[in-house]
């Protein structure tokens, strides 16, 4: 690990104003950052430890949305009781993620933030792109078993590696940041990039922006029949193969309303409208399941060893509905 000069802010504008200073990295529970250092991925000049700031609470605001402070940890988010009510699968899916010793220090902002684990990222023998720009990427010709079908370009495939975000993704929850010219709100969809010409720019925030809260829309159905299922190589401690975040509205067999997204097969937490077009106003049953997972990976692009993604991810998803439908 490169030294660095650590700073700790008391208040939002002390972050903001350090957080301008060039080659500055946030910091709160430090479960990605400080692994991305030691390994010299990331060498960052300053730290600004932002862990002092009024950043950790849940609450309901008047229009019945729910703001998390970007401090609340996964632990703390997974067990609130306004989460587990009324947006169970968004439990699950924290519940799901890392173990339970890193959820316990992981936060809100920084799981938004957490960079893809592709192997070729973190080992910097090998050319990689999004680590340094233009070199090449080492998994389109390489063992791409664990990368990204959907969003891919000619110079990145990796997986973005979250499972919060997969439901955050699904609710259209919008992302809250404060920095030099004040408050802006920046829906989910829009916050994490597609890797395009340039894998290094992962998100839209803007030097010294600090990520505030994440505020989850009212949602009923969400929370009477949510279901977030994940499909991974052993049951603890791993990241998706494929995952399906899905939300139910069914009356009468009828499907009203749908959420879905998907986790460990897009390059940024992949909400699919294809496959809530395909669900709203159908029948709930296997087939309309079946064709709404077909919307999904409609434009999947396999590499070598990932095509299996396209049939898992079909059948992550067409169970998970099957589950909230009650038909397992
Ligand atoms: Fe790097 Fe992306 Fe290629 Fe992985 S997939 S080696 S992160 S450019």
């Amino acid at each position: 690990m490169e030294p660095f000069k650590l700073v700790r802010a008391q208040n939002n504008a002390a972050a903001i104003a350090a957080g301008t200073q060039k080659e500055t990295k946030f910091i709160a529970g430090g479960t990605n950052i400080i692994d991305l250092m030691k390994l010299y991925i990331e060498s960052p000049k300053q730290l600004v430890d932002i862990t002092a700031l009024n950043l950790n609470k849940v609450e309901t605001q008047n229009d019945g949305s729910i703001k998390i402070g970007a401090l609340v940890k996964n632990s703390d988010l997974a067990y609130h009781p306004i989460i587990t009510k009324q947006f169970p699968f968004l439990s699950e899916a924290l519940l799901s993620g890392a173990s339970a010793q890193l959820r316990n220090m992981a936060s809100v902002g920084g799981n938004l933030l957490q960079r893809t684990r592709c192997y070729y990222f973190y080992d910097t023998a090998f050319p990689c792109n999004k680590r340094e720009p233009g070199s090449g990427c080492s998994a389109i010709s390489g063992f791409n078993r664990n990368h990204a079908i959907l969003g891919t370009s000619e110079k990145c495939i990796a997986t973005h590696p979250s499972d919060m975000c997969v439901p955050m993704a699904a609710l259209g929850a919008s992302i809250q940041v404060e920095g030099p010219k004040g408050v802006r709100n920046i829906p989910f969809g829009d916050f994490h990039l597609l890797p395009g010409e340039t894998p290094h720019i992962e998100t839209t925030l803007k030097s010294g922006e600090l990520i505030t809260a994440v505020v989850l829309p009212h949602l009923p159905f969400a929370a009477k029949s949510s279901h977030y299922l994940k499909v991974r190589d052993r049951a603890s401690y791993e990241f998706a193969l494929t995952s399906a975040a899905v939300a139910l509205d069914i009356s009468n067999g009828k499907i009203n309303a749908s959420r879905i997204a998907l986790g460990g097969i897009g390059t940024k937490p992949w909400r699919s409208l294809a496959a809530e077009k395909t669900l709203n106003g159908a029948v709930a049953n296997a087939q309309t399941f079946r064709a709404a997972a077909d919307a999904a990976l409609a434009g999947a692009k396999p590499q070598k060893y990932n095509a299996f993604k396209i049939e898992l991810a079909k059948r992550t998803i067409v169970r998970a509905l099957e589950t909230v439908g009650g038909m397992v």
